[in-house]
């Protein structure tokens, strides 16, 4: 059932959330502040649609990675702009498990709010222990997972908790958000589909590339990656970031492509720059004929025309990694002529996602996130979702 039908009248909700927010310094008397609220925000929908129907709601999250207890990542912290958010007050117990925790959970009235405190305070959390999990599922009567960012993990709160409600647990706004966009990409995708990989490494993309060579029409390659397969090809690329030691996994994974009639896009021009830096020179080259002394920093004029041109019938496109250095404005172009791509496509109808990698920075910092149709918050989440993987957050809710 989606999780607007779902009524809460009566009902504790234990939700996994994901308030690992970026928060300033200590102050002299501990204090912190929130600096980027995002995640809270998008948590308050089904935190909100819980209390809507008539139902209390209990938060779980972590924060930072610290060892044993430790103030500095409290998330007492966060309280203020949760309550900010929600308009009311909030509770807070000391210790995620335990006679406090339970005080407060178990008596919260409908309409009620309570934050436990950071998960991973416990080593049995990261270690999936079951019986932390059955600590903490005493909490609540529901289990709601909405923290995406986590799903890859086989946590206890999120994944092993979820045997403690074989009937009733459920994802929130923002995980059936993902998984949708998910399912729309991989699995019943209208084609022709396409899929955009940069970023840095084909080391780290491999996985990815495989999984959707048996998906895609169209796979266009850009980014630093990119040179690795040029290379291994037997061109040039002078100073370019390279793997070569995954040359014989490029030309398979090209090989493969061709035996499936995936068209491939490689650059074949490229704006180089005399340095890694952001004021370096710029001079554009074949992407097989890189001289010495220059590295590949983005797609070329010529490149950005051609994907651009390749992307404008697909009715399915997945992005994932930059095209360029695109943290440097100079060579920030064929990463944001890329994006407009793919919002010139969303127009015309197609499906597009943005996730897992810096591409999701790129079109936030062009402006451009709320012109595709999804742009996915969980970056290693996402990442392992692309490969093929079955995430455990996801399969904890959607098998018994
Ligand atoms: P990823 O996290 O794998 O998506 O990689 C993103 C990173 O790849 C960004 O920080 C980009 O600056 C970097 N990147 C993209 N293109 C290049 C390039 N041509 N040379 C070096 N780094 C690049």
């Amino acid at each position: 059932m989606a999780f607007k039908d779902l009524s809460f009248d009566g009902v504790r909700a234990l939700i996994r959330v994901d308030f690992n927010v970026p928060m300033t310094q200590p102050a002299e008397d501990g204090g912190r502040e929130v600096t980027d609220n995002t995640r809270i925000r998008s948590a308050i929908p089904t935190i909100q649609h819980v209390l809507d129907t008539g139902g209390s709601v209990v938060l779980m999250s972590h924060l930072g990675r610290p060892k044993g207890r430790d103030a500095a990542l409290s998330l007492r912290h966060i309280l203020p702009t949760l309550e900010d958010l929600l308009g009311l007050k909030v509770k807070f117990a000391s210790d995620c498990v335990g006679d406090e925790a339970l005080e407060i959970t178990q008596s919260l009235e409908a309409g009620e709010v309570a934050v436990l405190e950071n998960l991973r305070f416990h080593a049995e959390e990261k270690a999936g222990d079951e019986f932390f999990a059955g600590q903490l599922a005493e909490n609540g009567d529901f289990y709601i997972n909405d923290a995406f960012g986590t799903a890859h993990r086989a946590h206890a709160s999120t994944a092993v908790i979820a045997k403690f409600f074989p009937e009733d647990k459920a994802f929130g706004f923002l995980m059936e958000g993902e998984v949708k966009a998910m399912e729309k990409v991989l699995g019943e995708a209208q084609k022709p589909v396409a899929a955009v990989i940069g970023g840095a490494k084909v080391s780290s993309k491999l996985a990815v590339l495989k999984n959707l060579l048996d998906r895609v029409d169209k796979l266009v390659i850009g980014g630093g990656m990119a040179y690795t397969f040029v290379q291994a090809q037997g061109g040039q690329i002078g100073g370019s970031l390279v793997e070569s030691d995954m040359h014989g996994e490029a030309l398979a994974l090209l090989e493969a492509a061709k035996q499936k009639g995936i068209d491939v896009y490689l650059p074949t021009d490229t704006l180089c720059g005399d340095g890694f830096s952001p004021d370096a020179a710029q001079e554009t080259h074949p992407t097989q004929a890189i001289p010495d002394g220059w590295e590949g920093m983005d797609i070329g004029v010529e490149s950005r025309g051609v994907f651009a041109a390749a992307l404008a019938d697909c009715k399915t496109i997945l992005w994932n990694g930059p095209m360029g250095v695109f943290e440097f404005d100079k060579f920030a172009e064929g990463t944001n002529h890329i994006a407009n791509a793919i919002v010139a496509a969303t127009e015309e109808g197609a499906y597009t996602l943005v996730g897992g990698g810096d591409s999701v920075a790129a079109v936030n910092k062009a402006g451009l996130a709320d012109k595709v149709s999804y742009v996915s918050t969980g970056g290693g989440a996402m990442l392992e979702g692309l490969e093929g993987k079955i995430l455990p957050g996801i399969a904890a809710i959607t098998k018994n």
